[in-house]
């Protein structure tokens, strides 16, 4: 597999992730943007319309047992047990 192959399939599977996901607020999907040339120096940049998704869209591409600094005013899913 060529690190250009590899890039592909990360890409897919992170939108695949991210299918279907809406603000529950404002019913708008996140926007997702890639830079990078390999799998190693890729970066993700989304945004949308509010922190909510941006929480909801990074839990999203974490997986459960992720754990990514989300923003936002106030988070409505548990963080289990971390207590940093
Ligand atoms: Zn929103």
């Amino acid at each position: 597999m060529t690190g250009h192959e590899e890039l592909d399939s990360f890409k897919r599977a992170t939108e695949h992730k991210l299918r279907g996901l809406r603000c529950p607020t404002h019913r708008r999907p996140p926007q997702v943007c890639f830079t990078g040339s390999s799998l190693r120096d890729v970066s993700i940049r989304m945004s949308g319309c509010c922190g909510k998704l941006m929480g909801l869209a990074n839990a999203a591409i974490a997986g459960r047992d992720g754990a990514i600094e989300t923003r936002g005013d106030r988070a409505d899913s548990d963080v289990n047990g971390a207590n940093d």
